[in-house]
């Protein structure tokens, strides 16, 4: 699935990575080092982790002859060891139904990305309710609600800007009342002020753990991986309001920047859980670091 999604990434990379070496190889020295690290910037990876990789590369290899395949392994196993500090897994709740809050900007794909994760837990032998919470925005109600009846799943749906902590209050309580194994609220995605923000999402967390008291469980941040630097910033308020567990990477399907997964990872200090690859329900997987850092690159 990754491979598909990242293939522009892939090839753009490939063609200007390619291009640093002859068929008998390339010596390793400052030269090709700085070429390299340019090279890698281009995938919006970020400056932090194309200077690991080169400094390795480096490390490795310096004045000796090379070939691309070996570069290559080696980019590869840097990003995953990279992907690879947080984990990756879905925190799921002791015992009970486990909550997920997802918080993100409109537009950020946060809808869809709900449908879709929804549709994944699902399929795989779960039981999901889902919780319509930006109950400001009626398309997301409406959006959310045909995507419970594609996947079959229940909703809980408040009166138009009713309550959003009374919706997923009512989410959580369905779910116990069902023996539901997943509960996924959705919540406003503009709001005038970081203030009001934290106002409601402190009264979502409120009334759910009176419930479940270890609940949410977790707190899905939904960015748009073709997003600019400004998207990102305004998705960092968020998250820092939030307290946010991890990263839906929504879009990545549409991005010839595939790399951009390194400095979210960095910037948010969150892992990367799922990424979206597509608008399709099936266009969701769990992210995974060695099969994303091996489609990247290879
Ligand atoms: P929201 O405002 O954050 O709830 O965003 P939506 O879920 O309504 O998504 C905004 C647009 O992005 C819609 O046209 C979606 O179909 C599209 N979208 C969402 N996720 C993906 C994805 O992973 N890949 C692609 N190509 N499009 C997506």
């Amino acid at each position: 699935k990754f491979r598909g999604a990242l293939s522009k990434t892939r090839q753009a990379l490939n063609t200007d990575i390619r291009d640093l070496f002859k068929a008998e190889g390339r010596l390793v020295d400052d030269e090709f080092l700085t070429d390299l690290f340019e090279r890698l910037i281009r995938t919006d990876m970020g400056v932090g982790p194309a200077e690991e990789i080169r400094d390795r590369i480096g490390k490795d290899y310096r004045a000796r002859v090379v070939h691309l395949e070996e570069i290559l392994d080696t980019i590869t196993s840097q990003t995953t060891a990279m992907l690879e500090q947080k984990s990756t897994e879905l925190t799921r709740a002791a015992s009970g139904p486990t909550v997920i809050l997802v918080v993100g900007v409109n537009g950020s794909g946060k809808t869809t990305s709900i449908g879709k994760l929804a549709y994944y837990l699902h399929h795989a032998g779960n039981k999901v309710v889902l919780g319509a919470g930006d109950t400001f925005r009626a398309a997301a109600v409406e959006q959310l609600t045909v995507w419970a009846g594609r996947i079959g799943c229940d909703i809980v749906t408040g009166k138009h800007e009713a309550d959003p902590a009374s919706v997923a209050f009512q989410t959580v309580d369905r779910a116990v009342e069902m023996g539901a194994d997943i509960a996924i609220i959705d919540t406003a995605g503009r709001l005038q002020t970081q203030s009001n923000l934290m106002q409601q999402l402190d009264k979502i967390r409120r009334v759910i753990s009176k419930k479940i008291e270890d609940a949410p469980h977790e707190v899905l941040l939904v960015l748009d991986a073709t997003a600019g630097q400004n998207a990102i910033s305004q998705a960092r308020g968020f998250s820092e309001t939030a307290g946010c567990s991890g990263i839906v990477l929504a879009k990545l399907d549409g991005s010839a920047k595939g790399g951009v997964i390194l400095p979210i990872q960095d910037q948010f200090q969150l892992p990367v859980k799922f990424v979206g690859l597509g608008e399709g329900i099936e266009d969701i997987a769990k992210f995974d670091p060695q099969s994303f850092a091996k489609a990247l690159f290879q």
